[in-house]
């Protein structure tokens, strides 16, 4: 039986297990993947422990994410290295080598949504984990990138480190009104109540309106959809950033439908309240 699993802490909202445990079934893999309560604290212990115990693999969550790299028992690939943060941990031979699959998958979600990246105009709204991840992997699509964030300083420091401008959110409406592409990479929408992100009349049919929230349909995308824009959710980013992981895990192929339906028939049973 292989073992896999997913730390962070909180970990009881993670739709992780649903998910893997439905795509390792369709796969014919003799596995399980569980979700475990790791502190900040205890990660190097839990990593190695893990190893100890013969995992097959890991993904780590907030708020371990950022710190698994600071840790000197992981080799992190370039791409982790750059984001500055690891979400999938793959256990080798020769040691342990830490990824970040987030940024792929939300370009797959763009992709699978018939989004144009290249040369394109595309504006990132947050500049926490989730961003950086975004921004690196637009940056190497060659899209033209900027960054709005609550914080202008965190904005502009992740606007130095790939080659775009970073802004405030007073700036919000201007940088709406040019881009192409515009994402969500805050936390805001993800409770029913929350302020608006954007005012309503905003965005236009031409655009493509990216949510990576995926707990529910957020008045972001719900605006996107009202004005005939791409409406991108979250739920296909979660999807594919767990599917990539798989790969790196397994070497096969991650069947995307079956690990889709698993997520959102998972997130159908917490809002009727069976899950
Ligand atoms: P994070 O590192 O904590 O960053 C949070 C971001 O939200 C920061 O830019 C922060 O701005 C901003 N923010 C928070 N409250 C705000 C408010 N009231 N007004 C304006 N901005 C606010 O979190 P993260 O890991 O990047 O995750 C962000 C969101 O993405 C979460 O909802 C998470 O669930 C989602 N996510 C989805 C996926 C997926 O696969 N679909 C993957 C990862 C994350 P400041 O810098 O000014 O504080």
């Amino acid at each position: 039986m292989k073992i896999f699993g997913i730390f962070g802490d909180p970990i009881e909202h993670s739709l992780s297990p649903a998910m893997q445990n439905a795509a390792l079934l369709a796969l014919g893999e003799t596995a399980c993947y569980h979700a475990f309560r790791v502190s900040r604290e205890d990660l190097s212990a839990a990593i190695l422990g893990a190893k100890a115990m013969g995992f097959s693999g890991l993904n780590l969550t907030i708020p371990l994410k950022e710190k698994a790299l600071q840790l000197d028992i992981l080799e992190p690939d370039p791409l982790a290295s750059a984001i500055g943060a690891v979400n999938t941990i793959s256990f080798t031979k020769s040691g342990m080598v830490g990824y970040n699959t987030d940024g792929w998958g939300a370009l797959r979600a763009l992709y699978d949504a018939g989004v144009e990246i290249r040369g394109k105009m595309a504006l990132i709204i947050g500049a926490g984990g989730a961003a950086r991840a975004i921004a690196y992997t637009l940056q190497q699509e060659d899209a033209e990138i900027s960054i709005a964030n609550r914080s202008i300083k965190k904005a502009q420091e992740l606007a130095a480190q790939v080659d775009a401008c970073g802004f405030g959110l007073s700036d919000l409406e201007r940088l709406v009104d040019k881009a192409d592409i515009i994402i969500n990479c805050t936390s805001v929408g993800m409770r029913m109540g929350d302020p608006r992100l954007l005012r309503t009349g905003l965005l236009k049919s031409s655009q493509a309106a990216f949510d990576i929230i995926y707990n529910r349909e957020t008045e972001f995308l719900q605006d996107a959809r009202a004005a005939g824009a791409v409406a991108v959710d979250g739920v296909m980013m979660l999807v594919h950033q767990g599917a990539k992981a798989l790969e790196i895990w397994t070497g096969k192929k991650a069947p995307v439908q079956v690990m889709e339906r698993a997520v959102r028939e998972a997130l159908r049973a917490k809002q009727t309240g069976q899950g």
